[in-house]
């Protein structure tokens, strides 16, 4: 049967429930275990496809095409496992759900409630990645704060399955904050007592209590919060602020996260964790030989959570190439052609992001151009692989107007246009092409070489595609098509024959790099950098010794 684990959150957000899951999963996956983990987000969005960035981070797209919450990427990146739509929840899907039935006639007589009807719907999607027998055990990170008055009928649906299910085979991890105050010298674990409380008074009680602390947390204190807040004192466990979120599951180990929690859940301990190629990972990831700088243009360059999975994928393949990987962040919006060589002369590298909108276009065009015509190794990411058609067009070609309909619908020259499926669509909510999709890449390809293979699968999250009028035109001036949708024929991969790296992806690899398989393009962006900082220096030299002879 399968075993269900609640992570909540206390105190504050951002504390990492995200990432103590994950590393959770990521031991007892060890021990031979299959897990995976959910994430219920109490927000009335049916999903965070239609948020901002800025509001909510990146928004990560499944194989199945589901617009989710960036979790779910670090489930993917720890876990090595896909994760789908059931992976995700929110209560606008869990409302929509149950108003939909409600009028198709489903209730005939009743009064539609939160309790039973929205914690059921809840309790149906918690079982439901149980109930296909797949996993042995289901983590579910439930959202937001205890005491936050949305997050209610969730802990109310985990109190019922508590119940019903049992607490050999339902337990609850409270993360909470023991904040340390410089002044007294002290941690403090007053509000991780109220925190407890409050999660106690709706009844649900802790089974183990993970805290987030900057200082030590010495074993009187462990034993105090253990009492207080009634758990065993192997169950309070401390989880220190880390230097990479890759080092937590190994820290999540030392503490015997999973110990405690196979033993509560009754099951056997297994095998001893085998963390081999992880650690290995993680000594490469410390211990780098070189470093290089890429300069991510994008538009939400302030908020970090927006580039998520590119930032993790340059983590990964920086690990395979032994070398640290510094991001530089250049906000497109203040890039022009007059600054953009002193902003990008020093790069080793430019990965121009995705993103929706004209804002900041320019600049994203001006810095594709300059990589183009200084050699500068350039990946180009959806709305980046856009601006790369569009820079081509208009520098190449000739044809000044270019531009996406997204930009500019009335240009005369539109080299990304709206895809044939996307025009009569007006919601806005899962309507773009989405989720993974096939790509056939061109014999003797840059990419093909860098893949090893032919036929790729690559996710998807756009409405403009690049437009087949111009690909002659293209192909003749030396921007490739390398890969194409079979089926469609679209246009998935430009790119430019003589240089040392320039390629463009309308799909969204970074969704696809793991720990233990980092992505294939990544790998190879990473080593064109070093290759170029090489290069770089042998010139130097190379102007040196000739000013000297
Ligand atoms: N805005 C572009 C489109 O919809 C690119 C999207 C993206 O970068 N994810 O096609």
């Amino acid at each position: 049967m399968t075993k269900y684990i609640f992570v909540t959150g206390g105190v504050t957000s951002s504390l990492g429930k995200g990432i103590i899951a994950a590393s959770l999963a990521k031991l007892l996956q060890a021990r031979g275990y299959s897990a995976t983990i959910q994430k219920f987000d109490p927000y009335i969005n049916v999903d965070p496809g239609t948020l901002n960035p800025y509001e909510h981070g990146e928004c990560f797209v499944t194989d199945d095409g589901a617009e989710t919450d960036l979790d779910l990427g670090h489930y993917e990146r720890f876990l090595n496992t896909p994760t789908s739509q059931a992976n995700n929840v929110t209560t606008g899907r869990v409302y929509q759900y149950v108003i939909n039935k409600e009028r198709e006639g489903a209730f005939l007589g009743k009064t539609v409630q939160v309790i039973p009807h929205i914690t059921d719907e809840i309790k149906r999607r918690i079982r439901l990645l149980g109930n296909e027998n797949k996993y042995d055990v289901v983590i579910t990170e439930l959202g937001g704060t205890v005491g936050d008055i949305e997050s209610l009928p969730y802990i109310e649906a985990v109190r019922q399955l508590k119940w019903e299910l049992g607490n050999e085979n339902c337990i609850v991890i409270h993360l909470t904050l023991i904040p340390y105050l410089k002044a007294a010298k002290e941690l403090k674990t007053k509000p991780t007592q109220h925190s407890v409380k409050m999660l106690s008074e709706n009844g649900v009680h802790p089974d183990i209590i993970v805290c987030r602390t900057e200082e030590p947390l010495y074993n009187d204190l462990k034993k105090k919060i253990a009492l207080f807040c009634n758990v065993r004192p192997e169950a309070v466990i401390e989880a220190r602020d880390a230097d990479t979120i890759y080092g937590v599951p190994i820290e999540m180990m030392l503490e015997k996260l999973d110990v405690i929690s196979l033993k509560l859940l009754e099951m056997p301990l297994g095998n001893e964790p085998d963390l081999s190629k992880w650690k290995e990972f993680l000594t490469k990831l410390r211990y780098p030989k070189s470093k290089i700088t890429v300069g991510l243009i994008g538009k939400y360059v302030e908020l970090q959570d927006a580039y998520k999975s590119i930032l993790e994928s340059l983590i990964h393949a920086g690990a395979v190439n032994e070398c640290k990987v510094e991001v530089r962040n250049i906000h497109s919006e203040y890039l022009t052609p007059e600054n953009a060589a002193e902003k990008l002369q020093n790069l080793d590298a430019v990965l121009v992001a995705p993103g929706f909108g004209s804002r900041g276009i320019e600049g994203k065009i001006d810095a594709i151009r300059y990589a183009r015509e200084n050699n500068i190794p350039f990946f180009g990411i959806c709305l980046g692989m856009q601006c790369a058609a569009v820079e081509f067009a208009r520098n190449i070609l000739g044809l000044k107007d270019a531009h996406s309909t997204e930009m500019n619908p009335d240009t005369a020259n539109p080299v990304i246009h709206l895809m044939d499926e996307q025009k009569d669509i007006q919601h806005k909510g899962g309507t773009m092409r989405l989720g993974t999709y096939d790509c056939e890449l061109a014999q003797g390809s840059r990419l093909s070489g860098i893949y090893g293979k032919h036929l790729i699968q690559e996710r998807h999250r756009h409405r403009y595609e690049f437009n087949n009028n111009y690909l002659e035109a293209f192909e003749q001036a030396g921007m490739l098509p390398a890969g194409k949708n079979p089926s469609t024929g679209l246009v998935e991969v430009i790119e430019l024959k003589d240089h040392p790296f320039f390629v463009g992806t309308q799909f969204h690899p970074e969704y696809k790099s793991t720990v233990e398989t980092p992505h294939p393009l990544f790998v190879a962006f990473v080593k064109a950098a070093k290759a170029h900082q090489e290069h770089k220096k042998e010139e130097a030299t190379f102007e040196k010794n000739l000013s000297h002879g």
